[in-house]
């Protein structure tokens, strides 16, 4: 068998290599981290950081292929991979995903509304900040994630304090809209322009972080879900991409759908596609990166997606296990745990995947599952 090799060692490398071994290949993990999720599963595991040059040597060489999982991995280590092996997603893609302010551009290229929204890079930018954008966030245009690098601002001189509270690094100011709900669309498009897409995903984000996925016909309302499919696939095409790609999306009080961001790998909230769905998102990400064929995939399940985030580890300061047995019970549970050795609050350490026949049935079982272990009703 061909090894595949994957940039970063979180659980979405290791869902990766799972779904790569099942399928016959080989796996090769680049992370600098020894004990990282995706690397102890993996047949080898580079240890090195993400622009050392030997370390790339090693993973290239062995590598028929190679993708990324997680958002922040250098441009140039992708681009300097991408010399000696095929690279996908590509290292310009990723990098519009990676910048705020050039992720958004391209949303606009592609005629995809996005908030409205200002750069925020030098001083005379910030005095210029339109008044309509207040109250809004202040987002760092790199390297944020669950809602880190963000900021409530109300005032120009919150803005300011918030500005100076970040570095002064570039940010972008983002009004903040009436959210009537967010979802997310997951698609995967084949070197030869092939593309498939999971069904759209309602998402319930808490302190900033998803918790909660619902998948089922009719979860959002039917215009809406064709509109964020037409959005992300033109939002993929117009990148020429190679890969497994998930928009974010949010929509507004009076319906109208604007798209949030992207993530140029397979995402947190289409974990349920492991237990709900005839093809994972993971399987899409081997199937692009083998250059197999991309069937469309076929929710066959209702499902829902709990986050186990780490407060679950923990009962007040004392440590303890979640109520597994308990869970277990539940028909239609699937547990998955990613193997971290050890728990911190607001830590991703596994999902919960409750599937049924019906919306109602995967709703009942997931509410239930929420009560075990002392997640909030949603
Ligand atoms: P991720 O972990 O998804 O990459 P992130 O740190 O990049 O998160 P965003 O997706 O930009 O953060 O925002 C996190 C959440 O904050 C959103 O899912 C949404 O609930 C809320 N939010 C972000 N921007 C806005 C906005 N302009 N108006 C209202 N709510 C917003
Ligand atoms: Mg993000
Ligand atoms: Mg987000």
């Amino acid at each position: 068998g061909a090894t595949l090799g994957v940039m970063g060692g979180g659980q979405l490398g290791r869902m990766f290599v799972h779904a790569a071994q099942r399928m016959g290949y080989f796996t090769a993990v680049l992370d600098p981290d020894p004990d990282s999720p995706a690397g102890r599963v993996s047949h080898r595991h580079v240890h090195a950081d993400y622009l050392d040059e030997k370390g790339l040597a090693e993973l290239a060489g062995c590598s028929a292929a190679i993708t990324t999982e997680f958002e922040n991995v250098p441009a140039p280590a992708l681009a300097k991979l991408a010399r000696l092996k095929p690279v996908a997603p590509g290292a310009d893609a990723v990098e519009i995903a990676q910048d705020r302010i050039r992720e958004k551009a391209h949303f606009s290229r592609c005629g995809v509304a996005c908030a409205p929204y200002a750069a925020i890079e030098t001083q005379q930018q910030l005095d210029a900040v339109p008044a309509a954008l207040l109250p809004g966030i202040l987002k760092t245009a790199r390297l944020g994630y669950d809602g880190k690098g963000q900021q409530r601002v109300a005032t120009r001189e919150q803005l300011a304090a918030a500005w100076a509270a970040a570095q002064r690094v570039p940010c972008v100011l983002e009004q903040l809209l009436p959210l009537a709900a967010e979802c997310s669309v997951i698609v995967a498009r084949g070197a030869d322009g092939t593309m498939v897409h999971l069904p759209p995903q309602l998402n319930l984000h808490r302190d900033g972080i998803l918790a909660v996925t619902q998948v089922w016909e009719g979860a959002l309302p039917r215009e809406q879900a064709q509109q964020a499919i037409a959005a992300a696939e033109s939002i993929a095409r117009g990148l020429d991409y190679v890969g497994v790609l998930c928009v974010e999306f949010f929509v507004l009080a009076d319906g109208a759908l604007v798209v949030n961001e992207m993530a140029p790998r397979p995402h947190n909230s289409g974990h349920w596609s492991m237990d709900g769905c005839d093809l994972s998102q993971f399987e899409l990400q081997v199937r692009t990166l083998a250059g197999l064929p991309l069937a469309p995939p076929r929710q066959h399940s209702a499902a829902v997606m709990l986050n186990l985030l780490g407060d679950l580890w923990f009962d007040g300061d004392k440590p303890r296990t979640p109520p597994w047995e308990a869970v277990l019970q539940l028909p239609g549970a699937h547990l998955h745990l990613y193997g971290k050795l050890s728990a911190r609050p607001g830590r991703k350490m596994g999902h919960l995947n409750l599937t049924g026949a019906s919306a109602q049935q995967a709703r009942g079982t997931a509410l239930a599952a929420a009560r075990l272990l002392g997640i909030e009703p949603f």
